[in-house]
């Protein structure tokens, strides 16, 4: 099939790859320039982007914050409705979204103005996590409060726009669960990773080593079922979890859904016979999936370092991802993936190369 994905970030050209690999074609927009790109370069081609969508069969998107002309253009090529993903891109609906489910979130409160936004303020008792409605990723507009804080001090930042007051949930740790839906209907999920962040940013993940308890995988595959199935989801999809509690009390709390592949999968590149973005591409052109193969894997993000250091090019364990991207403090521009079977020593090995992999501000 002949596929057309909207942005050509790393996750485009990832899913490109995986594209070629699988036996279709599959071309990029380059959604600030509006141009066409071939998968692997930064050139050009003399395609207009409506040209590009009717030679499509399919159209897709690497992220799900979606150019409305895009999307009248694509039309029925895009698999799921984009006026269903708009909630995700809009922290207050993706909240009321959860709601409607039935399906557990952090306690939260939305407001619009900076006075809403200062009364509501007002109730909370305890330590909370402002976040804008719109925009934000890599724990960018989000701010923190504490009982005792200055709330006028927030107004001209936190309280500007419209965004939610969320409760600051003392989790256990934190996991996602990566999966997808293919255009038939059929589902598949990868096992629970669990997921560290620093300053907000996805640092590192592990994958594939003990097993989480069972009924948290069942609890996250059913609100993989209940999201996917009410959007009418065709892909891959990742939703991020904050544990609260201990073995069989343990629970789950929805932090964030992204309707598309996403960081935490990406130890499935080399961890496990099929990836995020095969599945992707497999839901899209509704192939098989397969049984899952999976080896512990420790993925570490490599974040405005200037280079991956040479030993990680070199080693048996690791396969490392450049992206060719500009570096700056807090920016993703590589990952690492290292096959390591025990958990203490991808402990020690994450702590180990955080300091040489990330520079976050
Ligand atoms: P982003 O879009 O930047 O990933 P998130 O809402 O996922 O935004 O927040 C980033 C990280 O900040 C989370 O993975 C978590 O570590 C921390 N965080 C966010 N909200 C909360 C919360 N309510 N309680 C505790 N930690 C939080
Ligand atoms: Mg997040």
């Amino acid at each position: 099939m002949k596929l057309l994905i909207l942005g050509n970030g790393q996750l485009g050209q990832m899913l490109a790859q995986s594209s070629i690999q699988l036996g279709h074609e599959c071309l990029l927009i380059n959604t600030r320039t509006n141009q066409v790109m071939p998968a692997g370069a930064h050139v050009a081609l003399s395609l207009s982007i409506e040209n590009a969508m009717q030679w499509a069969d399919v159209v897709s998107w690497e992220h799900e914050q979606l150019n409305p002309e895009h999307v009248a253009l694509a039309a029925a090529k895009l698999l799921t409705d984009a006026d269903k993903i708009r909630p995700l891109t809009h922290r207050q609906l993706e909240k009321k979204l959860c709601d409607s489910l039935g399906i557990a979130t952090a306690p939260w409160q939305a407001f619009n103005t900076a006075d809403e936004f200062q009364q509501a303020m007002q109730k909370w008792q305890q330590a909370v996590v402002i976040k804008a409605a719109f925009g934000g990723y890599d724990g960018k507009s989000q701010w923190r409060w504490a009982v005792g804080d200055d709330i006028d001090a927030l107004i001209a930042t936190a309280g500007h726009q419209p965004g939610i007051i969320e409760a600051m949930i003392p989790f256990t740790r934190e996991v996602s669960i990566v999966g997808a839906r293919a255009r038939d209907g059929r589902i598949l999920c990868y096992p629970l990773v669990e997921n560290v962040h620093r300053n907000g940013i996805l640092s590192h993940t592990f994958a594939g080593y003990e097993a989480v308890p069972e009924h948290l995988q069942t609890a996250a595959e059913e609100a993989f079922k209940a999201i996917t199935e009410h959007l009418g989801y065709v892909g891959t999809l990742a939703i991020e979890f904050f544990v609260v509690g201990e073995g069989d009390n343990a629970q789950l709390l929805v932090n964030e859904i992204a309707p598309r592949v996403h960081n935490s999968g990406h130890w499935s590149l080399t961890g496990c016979n099929a990836s995020q973005f095969d599945l992707h591409i497999r839901s899209l052109t509704n192939m098989p999936f397969p049984e899952l193969a999976i080896q512990p894997t420790l993925m570490v993000n490599a974040i405005g370092c200037e280079q991956i250091p040479s030993e990680l090019w070199q080693s048996s364990i690791t396969s490392a991802f450049w992206y060719g991207k500009d570096s700056r403090p807090g920016r993703k521009v590589g990952h690492v993936n290292f096959r390591i079977a025990d958990r203490a020593a991808a402990e020690r090995t994450s702590e180990h190369f955080t300091a040489a992999l990330q520079v976050l501000s």
